[in-house]
């Protein structure tokens, strides 16, 4: 457990809560945080913060953002390694290993009562971390492709971990009560010789064999993406931001870091202070903006930072960790009302609410809506686009809003949307869905841009490429723009590229995930300073000094 400082001083100062973690289990496996032992972290008292200081001369003194604007037109794309140029790799590549002639360790053992598997049976014991299965593979030439390893589950749906030479690269999902396919699509093998191993994440699979095949040429026409906004009275600033987004998709990656004081944070003060580079997109948060925080004494100051970024040419994003209201929270030494948007902090029943068993909720939750409106209101008088992800990670169960299953999560998303929309005229968003599982994909109608977020553990560079995948998948032929919502640790722009795992762009989640102790040194748990380095100062990823004038983009 981390500890943290909580102070409250006369005057009261707003202290700021950087959320550690707000990652998926599945991605989970590698790092030692689960989202049960996810802790708030304090990071301190929050001074009050001038709103310009001196370090926004770093920028002034650099180019103006349309002097440093690169041709990012694509053209430029020399350096991308095109996966399917290597001679030596066969489209029609095909390799079956049958996992009770794989080697295992610990409990795992082979076993042939369950009827449907090929070979002569399949393995079962996976309970442990001990508990491991390797396939030796030697595949002809470099490139993609798929793993399928097919399982079972004992019993119902399971996840487990999948590593390539101790790398990990993806999560293998299985379903149903038969042997069944579980594949990982597009993973990147080089030549040769590879140990890939399946270990514990959830366990209790039976693993009938792993078939290895070619994904074939990497499918470009995934960065093809309609520019319409859902909103069908959407600002032109969120019009000419989306146009950017989607014209520099599948070129360049464009880079982003939670901060929750700003340009003037920690956060943005280390990346500049070790590579010369800011983000060009600063990730916020309306939570202090939520009224069972202000009844505490919080106050929130990110939209003034939105507005602050803004000037500087920057993109802005914002999440809400929404804090439950007042009458719902516990409040107690172990669940604090800072905690609120916990499930395990509020009594909250969502789906009491949106069935209309919890009238009095209903009204809290939109009086909670209106109040956040006020503050997107600000933004779009400033005339600023935001990427608007809201109810994030629902699928979690971590945060209130997702702990009564998808329906109720996707009536509260729609409600969201036609309440800032239809009610408060607010059109300056750009819609990220962020649920983590097609189930709680609210519809088409009422998202623009789908988003993951990703805490694969300490120094993991892979491009989450497996994450990536599955969006795609989700969206099927109507192709929508994937971005890395949240991240841990950075992953290599180089092997985005490789693996035809593009995101439109990322956001480093704030405090130890990116800086030590609260300071304005790097800390290296998650990113490598040499890492963050070559990220901020790639060809292939765009920083603040690089994005054109959003004003007028496309204009
Ligand atoms: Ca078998």
């Amino acid at each position: 457990m981390k500890k943290y400082m909580w102070r409250i001083a006369i005057p009261m100062a707003l202290s700021l809560i950087f959320l550690f973690g707000c990652s998926p289990k599945e991605y989970n496996e590698t790092s030692k945080k689960t989202s049960e032992d996810r802790v708030d972290v304090i990071e301190g008292e929050h001074a009050e913060v001038p709103q310009t200081s001196k370090n926004m001369n770093a920028v002034e003194n650099q180019a103006s953002p349309d002097e440093a604007s690169k041709e990012l037109d694509g053209s430029n794309k020399t350096d991308v390694i095109e996966r399917d140029a290597n001679s030596n790799y066969d489209v029609d590549f095909h390799l079956v290993i049958e996992a009770e002639d794989a080697a295992f360790t610990g409990k795992v053992r082979e076993e042939n009562r369950k009827s449907g598997y090929t070979g002569a049976g399949y393995l079962t014991g996976i309970e442990t971390e001990e508990d491991t299965t390797t396939f030796h593979v030697t595949v002809p030439g470099a490139g993609a492709y798929d793993l399928n390893f097919r399982s079972v589950g004992n019993t119902g749906y399971k996840e487990n971990n999948i590593y390539i030479d101790g790398e990990f690269v993806g999560v293998a999902k299985v379903d149903g009560d038969e042997f069944t396919d579980s594949i990982v699509k597009n993973v990147y093998l080089n030549e040769g010789e590879h140990d890939i191993t399946l270990k514990k994440g959830w366990g209790w699979i039976l693993l009938d064999h792993l078939e290895v095949t070619a994904s074939g040429p990497a499918d470009k026409s995934i960065y093809t993406v309609s520019t319409e906004l859902v909103d069908p009275k959407a600002t032109a600033g969120a019009k000419r931001l989306m146009q950017y987004l989607a014209d520099m998709y599948g070129k360049y990656i464009i880079s982003g870091q939670y901060g929750n004081r700003g340009i003037d944070g920690s956060e943005f003060k280390a990346i500049y202070q070790a590579s010369g580079k800011y983000p060009a997109m600063m990730g916020l948060d309306f939570i202090e903006y939520t009224p069972s925080r202000v009844a505490f004494g919080s106050q929130g100051k990110d939209v003034d930072y939105a507005i602050q970024f803004h000037r500087q040419g920057g993109i802005v994003t914002f999440c809400w960790h929404w804090n439950a209201p007042e009458p719902y929270l516990y409040n107690t030494n172990e669940q604090p009302w800072w905690s609120g948007f916990y499930t395990r902090a509020a009594n909250i029943n969502l789906k009491k609410i949106m069935d209309g068993d919890d009238p009095e909720g209903y009204d809290l939750l939109i009086r909670d809506i209106d109040v956040i409106a006020e503050q997107l209101q600000r933004l779009q008088e400033a005339d600023i686009p935001i990427l608007w992800r809201p109810l994030h990670e629902a699928s979690g169960g971590w945060f209130w809003w997702g702990a009564s299953g998808p329906e109720a999560y996707i009536e509260l998303y729609q409600l969201l949307y036609d309440r800032l929309t239809d009610y408060h005229n607010i059109h300056n968003l750009i819609w990220v869905w962020n649920g983590q599982n097609k189930d709680w994909y609210p519809g088409d109608e009422f998202v623009d841009i789908a988003g993951i977020d990703i805490y694969p553990g300490e120094h993991v560079y892979s491009s989450q490429g497996s994450g990536f995948n599955e969006l795609v998948e989700w969206n099927g032929d109507n192709h929508k723009i994937i971005a890395l919502t949240e991240n841990g640790c950075m992953f290599d722009p180089d092997l985005a590229f490789r693996d035809n795992a593009i995101w439109s762009y990322f956001g480093t989640w704030g405090g130890e995930f990116i800086t030590l102790n609260n300071t304005d040194t790097l800390s290296e748990k998650y990113t490598e300073t040499d890492m963050l380095v070559k990220v901020y100062t790639s060809e292939k990823v765009i920083t603040l000094d690089e994005l054109p004038d959003l004003e007028t983009y496309g204009e």
